[in-house]
């Protein structure tokens, strides 16, 4: 029982680019524990996403595929990935810190009696364990705890591991139907509120805006920050002290009671770094923070601080940041 199973998600037919970041962290776990990295996809119409997964250099795709399967069922997807990961010998199973990885991941390790970490930002397996470390206390630390049990299930946060690119032999696909069985609850329709915002969660840059921007009409400028990035790749997000004023809307919330983020570049405007706030993004690869004032706590967490007046400095950070996207 060595072998790693790593849950990917695919919605629409396409297949989520943090399910790739898994896929790496599934490789370098079955790399430790000498096994082989298997992906499984649950859903309706998987053949283009069992593709470019197969292409990862992944040992295998199995691709739980048919009508039933269309839209996600907790109980149902967990039930076909908990007997997967039974007939593969699975020691491990990983998928990303995604909503869904929330509520799937500890479905499937109820089913196989497995110790769960979630939101870990590192998992390796060494000492013959699995070992997994987690920001605690608003990311004022890190915990690392390690599992005792014989499989282990664990999320890992998005933005912490290269995604898996393209390269190697195609892996062998195996589609399997769903089982048969009743569902116990049936999703009709998911209908999104809008299709072309990149997820704050999946997002490369997040330009932030806090109460700095001193009413709703200002944050066109973080909005054009965000843009001059370029399409898909940047997102807008809030601290609390806006979306609780309604200028933002909860969805945009970075925080311990909104969303926590880990994008390769985090960007702060107007925002003072309230303990709450940095719970939410203190794991960014790079900070930078754009604030007036120069004791604001922020730039105690920031990698490059910018003391100066936002409605100056952003429209010429974001000149900046569009002619160099312009020239590349
Ligand atoms: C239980 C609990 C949970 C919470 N959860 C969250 C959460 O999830 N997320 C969150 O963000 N907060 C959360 N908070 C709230 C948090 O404590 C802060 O109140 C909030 O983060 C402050 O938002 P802010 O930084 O936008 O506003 P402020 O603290 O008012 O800071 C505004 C900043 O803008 C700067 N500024 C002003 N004018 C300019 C200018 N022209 N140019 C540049 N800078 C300027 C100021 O110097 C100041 O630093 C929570 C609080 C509690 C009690």
């Amino acid at each position: 029982m060595s072998n790693i199973l790593v849950i990917a998600e695919v919605r629409g037919g396409t297949l989520k680019r943090s399910s790739l970041e898994a896929v790496t962290l599934a490789q370098e776990l079955a790399g430790a524990t000498g096994g082989k990295a298997i992906a499984v996809a649950c859903g309706a119409g998987l053949d283009a996403a069992a593709a470019e997964l197969a292409a990862t250099g992944i040992a295998q795709v199995v691709a739980i595929d048919g009508p039933t399967f269309e839209h996600y069922s907790g109980d149902a997807w967990a039930a076909a990935i908990a007997e997967q990961a039974k007939a593969h010998g699975a020691s491990g199973v990983v998928m990303t810190h995604t909503a869904m990885g929330k509520d799937l991941l500890p479905r499937v390790a109820a089913r196989l009696e497995a110790s769960v970490a979630t939101d870990a930002t590192k998992i390796v397996f060494e000492g013959g364990a699995f070992t997994v470390h987690k920001p605690v206390f608003a990311g004022k630390a890190v915990m690392t705890s390690k599992s005792r049990k014989p499989v282990f299930c664990g999320t890992v946060r998005p933005n912490n591991y290269a995604a898996a690119s393209a390269g190697g032999a195609a892996a062998e696909i195996a589609k399997v139907a769903p089982p048969a069985g009743d569902l116990l609850a049936v999703v009709k329709e998911i209908v999104a509120s809008s299709s072309d915002r990149t997820p704050l969660q999946e997002a490369r840059v997040i330009v932030s805006g806090g109460r700095g921007l001193k009413e709703a009409e200002h944050f066109k400028l973080i909005e054009d920050l965000a843009a001059a990035f370029g399409p898909g790749v940047a997102a807008v997000g809030a601290s609390r002290a806006v979306v609780d004023a309604g200028w933002r809307p909860h969805r945009e919330q970075v925080g311990q009671t909104g969303k926590v983020v880990s994008p390769p570049l985090y960007i702060a405007v107007g925002i003072s770094g309230a303990i709450q706030h940095l719970a939410g993004m203190r794991t960014a690869g790079t900070i930078v923070a754009i604030n007036k004032d120069a004791d604001a706590p922020i730039f105690k967490v920031a990698d490059y601080g910018i003391v100066g007046d936002a409605f100056e400095v952003v429209p010429a950070l974001t000149a900046a940041i569009a002619a160099v996207v312009a020239s590349k």
